[in-house]
């Protein structure tokens, strides 16, 4: 097992490095002053465009799609992926900048791969020009959505049509105003098995009946300019050719939604954590209390320690779950899947919480962009499903084979 970068990677990562120097760090404080400003809310930075535009010339440009994906995918393992996801996640939203952002990552490698071929040409090839964006619509308000079989929104046949009555929350990039079609999940045969009984249809963004009932904050931030909304589907009519795989296919793709996509996800928080880290280290040694470098104290290394040591076992993790994913497919890689899953958005939580607490106020204000990346490691270990129905699944993958005689 060695996870050595090879030359392509290297190459790569540099390229993205050169990138995030030249245009994005220079553009952080501008960025979060932008999005903070509720003038602003759901309209991107003036830059915006230019800056995806650059990205894309640049070629850096959807590598998040592994190259099993044929004629859609740059060609990159996700091994040599993984750590040049680890880059683009030094700044949250720089992922979107190269069109590696969640919820569209998961979106395209659903219409990559279970797409018709109109499906394909519609909605595929604006996401991956990014010219559109798109959300992922399964959670409902009144029902425990961290188990997907419980999903109520109705889809049902009617004629050349499905017709869609339900409500929706939490979709992430509902509000943004590039966000074109809604991926929904909603029940369609309830008298099939368990797991046969939802099905995934395309819902274009502007089909009557679909209306926005709110935006929601989460610990009080729109993450405008694309943020979560709820929504409610009244009598909302799509042709039957928008749906994706078939009836009672939408479990299925909401698993396999999850694949590559969970990794690519772990590696974001090792990116952001390392970014922490950093900036804890830098203030250690910049700040003086008590007549020495915060850096003297022995607490304050034990905090660095602590963090350098759980981002590495956590940047090993995720890129034994690549490898293994590239050997053995999603159905060999389910126990690091869940590992990483559980692991990522807990070490971030906890390095960035050690980083707030070196920078003492400052930690806490708009001066760094930790404590908006404490609240974004903190509801992913709810988002895509919370720690505990992972660990339950990690545990019973593990316990198989060794059940008492
Ligand atoms: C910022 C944000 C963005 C999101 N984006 C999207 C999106 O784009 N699309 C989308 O469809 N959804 C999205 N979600 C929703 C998210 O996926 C759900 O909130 C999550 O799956 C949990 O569902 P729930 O809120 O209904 O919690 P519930 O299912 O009610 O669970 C509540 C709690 O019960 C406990 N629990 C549940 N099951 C178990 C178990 N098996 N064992 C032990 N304890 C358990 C856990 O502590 C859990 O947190 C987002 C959520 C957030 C906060």
């Amino acid at each position: 097992m060695g996870f050595q970068p090879n030359d392509k990677t290297r190459e790569l990562t540099a390229q993205v490095q050169a990138f995030m120097k030249e245009h994005i760090y220079p553009r952080e404080k501008e960025y979060d002053a932008w999005v903070e400003d509720h003038e602003n809310l759901w309209v991107y930075p003036p830059w915006w465009d230019d800056l995806t535009a650059k990205a894309r010339e640049a070629g850096i440009w959807n590598w998040f799609l592994p190259e099993e994906y044929g004629e859609w995918s740059p060609g990159l393992t996700n091994l040599e992926f993984a750590p040049i996801m680890e880059e683009m996640s030094r700044v949250p939203w720089a992922q979107a900048v190269f069109n590696c952002s969640a919820p569209d990552r998961g979106n395209m490698e659903v219409l990559a791969k279970y797409g018709t071929t109109e499906q394909q040409e519609q909605w595929l090839k604006p996401l991956l020009a990014g010219e559109i964006r798109s959300a992922y619509a399964m959670t409902e308000p009144q029902v425990a959505s961290s188990d997907a079989t419980n999903m109520e929104l109705k889809i049902e046949r009617d004629g050349d049509h499905y017709v869609l009555n339900g409500r929706k929350w939490w979709i992430t990039g509902a509000m943004g105003p590039k966000c074109k079609v809604l991926l929904t999940m909603g029940l369609s045969n309830p008298d099939a098995a368990r797991h046969s009984q939802h099905s995934t249809i395309l819902v274009p963004r502007d089909t009557p009946g679909l209306k926005i009932v709110r935006p929601l904050k989460a610990f009080g931030d729109y993450h405008s300019p694309g943020g979560e909304a709820e929504l409610l589907y009244e009598d909302v009519r799509v042709p039957v050719s928008n749906l994706i795989l078939g009836e009672g296919r939408g479990f299925e793709i909401a698993q396999g939604r999850l694949g590559p996509g969970r990794f690519q996800y772990a590696m974001g928080f090792v990116g952001m954590a390392q970014r922490a880290l950093e900036l804890m280290c830098a203030r250690a040694d910049a700040r003086v209390a008590f007549g020495e470098k915060l850096m003297a104290k022995t607490s304050v290394q034990h905090e660095i320690a602590r963090s350098r040591c759980e981002i590495e076992q956590c940047r090993l993790l995720v890129l034994q779950a690549a490898d293994t994913m590239d050997r053995e497919g999603l159905s060999g890689s389910r126990d690091l899947v869940s590992m990483v899953k559980i692991v990522g958005p807990q070490m971030a939580e906890n390095v960035i919480n050690r980083a707030i607490q070196i920078h003492g106020g400052m930690g806490v204000s708009e001066d760094t962009p930790l404590a908006s990346w404490l609240s974004l490691a903190r509801f992913c270990r709810i988002a895509d499903g919370p720690d505990e129905v992972h660990m339950s699944q990690l545990a019973k993958l593990t316990a198989r084979g060794f059940e008492a005689a």
